[in-house]
């Protein structure tokens, strides 16, 4: 049991790590996009560049696309669970969840069967 814990611990190790980079490329991502609008605005809205750098957060966020909005919210969400050590287990049976179903669905928060009764029951 205790080889089963610790190669549990190496995936979500790895896990986090690729979290971690994913979440850097996204926030690459929106600060690349963040100096186009940027430049885009001294051109077209003129005086109201001031109210766009006061606004800066919630332009930052309008310009992320919201599929990017959704995973870094995913990412953050998970590295928390990871750091926690809630990450993992499913919400439902708490049992763990399994490493291939985690490398597949870095963000689930159900283990397969939970997954399937929760999706056939919203049906
Ligand atoms: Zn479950």
């Amino acid at each position: 049991m205790c080889e089963e814990k610790d190669s549990q611990e190496k995936e979500i190790l790895s896990i986090k790590k690729k979290l971690i980079k994913r979440r850097g490329e996204l926030l690459d991502k929106i600060s690349s996009s963040k100096e186009k609008e940027r430049n885009i605005s001294e051109v077209d809205r003129g005086d109201d560049i001031d109210r766009a750098t006061t606004s800066e957060n919630r332009e930052m966020v309008f310009i992320m696309g919201s599929r990017e909005r959704e995973e870094l919210k995913n990412i953050e969400e998970a590295l928390r669970r990871i750091d926690s050590g809630t990450y993992g287990i499913c919400n439902e049976c708490e049992k763990k969840i399994s490493k291939k179903r985690l490398e597949i669905l870095p963000f689930t928060h159900y283990c397969r069967d939970c997954q399937s009764k929760i999706e056939s029951s919203s049906k």
